[in-house]
C-alpha cells in the first residue's frame, strides 16, 4: 500500500522526513484507515485518531518507527494494537501511530522473520510454541492441535491477540490450575520504547520480561512470545450447577478449586431479567430453559457454578465416575445438574457461536461498557449482598453476563506487572454489558461507578482487571506497592513515553 499522494492534510504531531524511511511505503494516512484503526469493542471511547497506520510486514518496520519516533525532541505515540478488543480505548493512539499487528500474519509466509506459529520441544522446556505477538488464541488453538498439544490457560474468548492478552493477563477458569497466561510464558522477544529489539525471559533481561507480562503495553511491543504447552484432551464433560445460597455456591467453587481433578471451575449470576442462554454459550435445552425460569421466577437472583473436566480416548471408560466423585457433596439445588459432552475445541471456542448470532443480529457492534473486578476471598459476601443484590438486582439494568469466580494468587508471579489483591484466594468478577446505544450505555456506566465507589466507601480492597483510570493519583493507588517499581521500569524502558497512550498512565 503506497501513502503518497494520499499525504494531505499531513498531521503535525509527525515530520515529514519519516516518509524517507524504508517504511514510508506501509503507513497509511487513509481517512478509511484512520477511522477503522481508532475502533474497539468498547465502543465507549470515540474520535481519537492518530495521524497515521503502519501495516507493518516484519518486525525491523516497528522497529524503524520507534526509533525514528524516539530520536525526535517530540517524539509521537505509538501503539499496537492486536484484534481492537479494549473496552475503552486502551490501543488508541491520538495524534500518533497506530502499528496494526495483524499485518504481521498477513506477512509471515515470506521467510522474513515473521514467527507465525511454530511448535517445538527441548529436553529443559518440554513442548512449546513461538508465536507472533500478532496472532489470534483460536489459530494458536488450531496449529498446536496438528500436533496433540495446547496451550493451558486460556481466556474465555479466543479471538484476541497473544500480545493483547500478555498485556493484560489472560484470565479463564482455568487460572486457578494453571495460573493466567502471562504465568504461562517462557520467553518473548520484545520491542521497547527506545526501539530496542531484546529477547528476554526469568533468566535473560528478566527486569523487561517481567514488566512486560500485565505491563498495559507500556514497555515494549511483544512480537514473539513462546508459550508453554502440553498434551491437548479431544472431549470434556462441561457440569453446570445451579444455586439459590450464595455462600453455598462460593463455598463449592472454592473447594472445587482446592482439590485435584478439575480443569476448569467458573460461575456466573443468574437474573430473571436476563436470558439464561446469554452470548458465551447455548448450554441449556428449551426445557431446562423452562425449568430454570419456573425457578428464578420465584428466587429473582440465582448462581450457576460452571466446572469441566478433559478426557480422551484412554480416560473415557473412567470419566463418568471420576466426575461423579467430584460432584458428590456438592450442595447445589436437587435437580439442577446439567451436562454436556463437548469436544475440547468445542468447549474452548464457546463464546464463537453466541458471538455469531449477536452479529448476525447487529448486537455485537454496540457499546460494551464492562467492568472487570479482583474481589479478595474475605470481601466476597458482602460484595453479593451490596453489589449483586443491592445495586444490580435492585436497579434491574444489567444486560449481559455476569462472571464470578475465585481463583489463586499463588499461581501469578509477583514480580509480573499485572496487580492483585494480596489474598491468597480472590474472585474474578466481570460485568460483560452490552447496550443498545450510548443512552443505556451511560446508564450502565454509572452503575460501575456506583459499584466502585461502593467497593472506596468501605474499603473493599478489590483491583480493576482490564484497568481503566482518569487519574494519576487513581493509577497509584490501583499499582499500590508497585508503582514505584512500574514507574522506574517506564524510565528504563521507555523513558520518552511513546508506547500504548491509550492505556492513560503517563499521558
Ligand atoms: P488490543 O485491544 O488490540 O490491545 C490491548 C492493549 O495491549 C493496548 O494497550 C495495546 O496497545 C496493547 N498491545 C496489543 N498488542 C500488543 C503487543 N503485541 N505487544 C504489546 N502490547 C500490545 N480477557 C481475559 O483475560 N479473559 C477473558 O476471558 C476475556 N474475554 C474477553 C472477551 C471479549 C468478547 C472481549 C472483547 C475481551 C475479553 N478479554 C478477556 C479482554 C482481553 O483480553 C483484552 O481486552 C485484550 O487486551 C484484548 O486483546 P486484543 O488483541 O484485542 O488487544
Amino acid at each position: 500500500m503506497s501513502i503518497l499522494g494520499k499525504l494531505k492534510p499531513w498531521n503535525p504531531s509527525i515530520p515529514y522526513e519519516i516518509l524517507s524511511l524504508n517504511i514510508s511505503s506501509k503507513l497509511s494516512t487513509n481517512s478509511d484507515d484512520i477511522i477503522s484503526s481508532s475502533k474497539d469493542f468498547g465502543k465507549i471511547i470515540q474520535n481519537v485518531f492518530p495521524a497515521a497506520v503502519l501495516y507493518p510486514s516484519n518486525v525491523n518496520d516497528i522497529i524503524d518507527l520507534i526509533k525514528f519516533s524516539y530520536d525526535l525532541s517530540l517524539p509521537f505515540h505509538v501503539a499496537a494494537k492486536g484484534h481492537g478488543h479494549s473496552i475503552r480505548g486502551q490501543a488508541m493512539a491520538q495524534n500518533g501511530v497506530i502499528v496494526e499487528m495483524k499485518s504481521l500474519n498477513n506477512n509471515n509466509n515470506n521467510n522474513n522473520g515473521n514467527y507465525g506459529i511454530r511448535v517445538s520441544w527441548d529436553s529443559e522446556l518440554g513442548f512449546y510454541a513461538d508465536v507472533g505477538g500478532e496472532q489470534l488464541w483460536i489459530d494458536v488453538l488450531r496449529t498446536t492441535l496438528e500436533y496433540g498439544l495446547a496451550p493451558v490457560s486460556w481466556t474465555d474468548y479466543l479471538y484476541l491477540t497473544v500480545g493483547g492478552t500478555l498485556s493484560n493477563a489472560g484470565i479463564s477458569g482455568q487460572t486457578f490450575r494453571h495460573g493466567p497466561q502471562i504465568s504461562n510464558v517462557h520467553e518473548m522477544e520484545v520491542i521497547t520504547g527506545k526501539g530496542e529489539f531484546v529477547t528476554c525471559s526469568k533468566d535473560m533481561n528478566s527486569e523487561l520480561f517481567f514488566a512486560v507480562l500485565g505491563g498495559l503495553g507500556q514497555f515494549g511491543i511483544i512480537t514473539r512470545a513462546r508459550i508453554v504447552l502440553d498434551k491437548a484432551p479431544t472431549r470434556v464433560k462441561w457440569v453446570r450447577l445451579l444455586y439459590d445460597d450464595f455462600s453455598k455456591f462460593t463455598k463449592d467453587q472454592e473447594h472445587l478449586i482446592s482439590i485435584d481433578g478439575l480443569d476448569y471451575v467458573e460461575g456466573s449470576l443468574m437474573l430473571e431479567q436476563s436470558s439464561i442462554n446469554n452470548w458465551r454459550s447455548s448450554f441449556f435445552s428449551p426445557s431446562n430453559q423452562t425449568k430454570i425460569a419456573s425457578l428464578l421466577s420465584q428466587n429473582k437472583i440465582m448462581y450457576c457454578l460452571e466446572m469441566v473436566k478433559y478426557y480422551d480416548d484412554h480416560t473415557s471408560n473412567t470419566i463418568d465416575e471420576e466426575l461423579k466423585k467430584l460432584v458428590k457433596g456438592l450442595k447445589y439445588l436437587g435437580g439442577f445438574m446439567f451436562k454436556k459432552d463437548a469436544t475440547f475445541v468445542e468447549f474452548l471456542n464457546r463464546v464463537r457461536s453466541g458471538e455469531l448470532e449477536l452479529q448476525s443480529k447487529g448486537m455485537w457492534d454496540v457499546p460494551h461498557p464492562w467492568l472487570n473486578l479482583f474481589v479478595p476471598k474475605s470481601s466476597i459476601m458482602d460484595f453479593n449482598v451490596a453489589v449483586f443484590v443491592d445495586i444490580i438486582l435492585r436497579q434491574n439494568k444489567a444486560n449481559g453476563l455476569i462472571l464470578v469466580y475465585p481463583t489463586c494468587r499463588k499461581k501469578w508471579d509477583d514480580r509480573m506487572s499485572a496487580v492483585i489483591p494480596e489474598e491468597e484466594t480472590f474472585y474474578s468478577v466481570g460485568f460483560l454489558h452490552s447496550s443498545s446505544g450510548y443512552d443505556e450505555c451511560k446508564i450502565l456506566d454509572n452503575q460501575n461507578e456506583e459499584i466502585l465507589k461502593y467497593c472506596d466507601s468501605v474499603g473493599l480492597n478489590i483491583k480493576q482487571y482490564l484497568p481503566h483510570y482518569k487519574t494519576k493519583e487513581d493509577w497509584i493507588k490501583h499499582f499500590g506497592k508497585k508503582w514505584n517499581i512500574f514507574q522506574q521500569r517506564k524510565n528504563q524502558f521507555d523513558p520518552k513515553k511513546i508506547l500504548s497512550p491509550g492505556q492513560r498512565i503517563f499521558n
